[in-house]
């Protein structure tokens, strides 16, 4: 028997990610699961009969690599009308496997060993590894306070000569903050004039509050001419599980995405393309989606008032950060742990995400779900 205990691993220190974890624990326990970030209600009907359609047309063997011309040309349409640039359809648009295919093929391409990858901290599980796997090192700069603000002094003390990549996620997750346009305009000044790339996960673009304005990239002038936009149909459609995204990036860029992207998959699912295509072409279909969630983070926050948790309510995302140092000192990781066995409520802690671990006392609440799951889980955390 040969033994594969001794090959060096690529990712030494990998672990199965904390929202298969506690997803997988929640199962395991019956418990109400609002730890990976997911809705659990329906896709729009409509939005399912337009993908049976596609199929019944014959829409069922390989697309073209970067998606079909109808549904790039609908997401550059739509974010000219939205943010006033236009991404060229035929060199600039790539349709993905999710957001998480985008951001590992746009890491893969550019990343070479020894190169320094700025990343912010709480940071999305995905970035890192994706870094070292290409033997990138990864730099983090912690996001501070309540607010989970930048500060961009810091930023620019952390720029070196290696640094290739810089990658921001707004709204961010799991903080549920946003970039304001003065975030944007300080990045903007340090990044111009340099050849650093700037990886934006957008994923959550039209799932942001009180009406704020999405702040992407790609308004930027400085940041867009170097920027990798990653978005996502299952966030703002309701499906994550058809693992639908795109990415948009100036061609220089894109032709070395297309590289990794075509070592992948080759190309995404084709029925979907075309649903997505039709369904775009209604604007209210996406245009909707803050005041729904809206009404969801506020159904949350207010069911919780008299509970020991404290928070500040969530600027975007359909993540709460609930803090629960008046109920216990233990470490998040106990605490979620706890609540999801003892208590039948699963969340994520916030430590696995921040620099060196720390643990501020936070969990993370997915508020995608019904009223009646709401309901539920505020009354489990109103008896802590
Ligand atoms: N994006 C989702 C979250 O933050 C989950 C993604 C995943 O499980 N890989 O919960």
């Amino acid at each position: 028997m040969p033994d594969f205990s001794a090959l060096p691993s690529k990712l030494p220190k990998g672990k199965t990610s904390i929202f298969s974890v506690m997803s997988s624990l929640a199962r395991e326990h019956n418990a109400i699961d609002l730890s990976q970030g997911f809705p659990n209600f329906d896709t729009d009907h409509t939005l399912k009969e337009l993908v049976f359609k596609a199929m019944k047309e014959g829409h069922n063997q390989y697309p073209p690599m970067s998606g079909i011309p109808q549904l790039r040309e609908q997401l550059s349409a739509k974010i000219d009308h939205l943010y006033g640039v236009k991404y060229k359809v035929d060199s600039e648009i790539t349709l993905t496997a999710g957001a998480t295919g985008a951001i590992y093929a746009a890491i893969t391409a550019f990343v070479h060993p020894g190169d320094e990858v700025i990343v912010f901290k709480p940071a999305y599980d995905s970035y890192e590894p994706t870094i070292k796997a290409s033997g990138g090192k990864v730099i983090p700069v912690q996001m501070k306070g309540e607010d989970f603000k930048i500060d961009w002094q810091e930023v620019e003390e952390m720029i070196t000569a290696s640094t290739r990549m810089l990658i921001i996620t707004t709204p961010h997750n799991p903080s549920g903050t946003v970039f304001s346009k003065e975030d944007m305009q300080q990045l903007e000044i340090l990044l111009k004039g340099t050849d650093i790339i700037l990886l934006s996960d957008e994923v959550y673009e039209h799932i942001i509050f009180d009406e704020r304005e999405h702040q992407s990239a790609s308004r930027f002038p400085y940041l867009a001419e170097r920027a990798i936009i990653c978005s996502s149909f299952g966030k703002t459609f309701h499906n994550t599980g058809w693992k639908m995204g795109y990415c948009v990036a100036p061609e220089a860029l894109m032709k070395e995405i297309w590289k990794i992207h075509e070592l992948t998959v080759f190309c995404v699912n084709h029925p979907m393309q075309h649903a997505f295509a039709e369904y775009l072409k209604t604007p209210e279909n996406y245009l909707q989606l803050p005041g729904f969630y809206q009404q969801k983070r506020d159904k949350f926050l207010s069911l919780l008032k008299g509970s020991k948790f404290t928070s500040t309510p969530a600027q975007g995302t359909y993540y709460q950060i609930l803090n629960y140092e008046k109920i216990t000192n233990e470490k998040d990781t106990n605490f979620a742990r706890r609540l999801t066995i003892d208590h039948k409520l699963a969340s994520i802690p916030l430590s696995v995400f921040n620099y060196k671990q720390k643990d501020n006392k936070q969990l993370r609440f997915c508020f995608a779900k019904t009223d009646e799951t709401l309901e539920k889980a505020a009354e489990i955390l109103h008896k802590l």
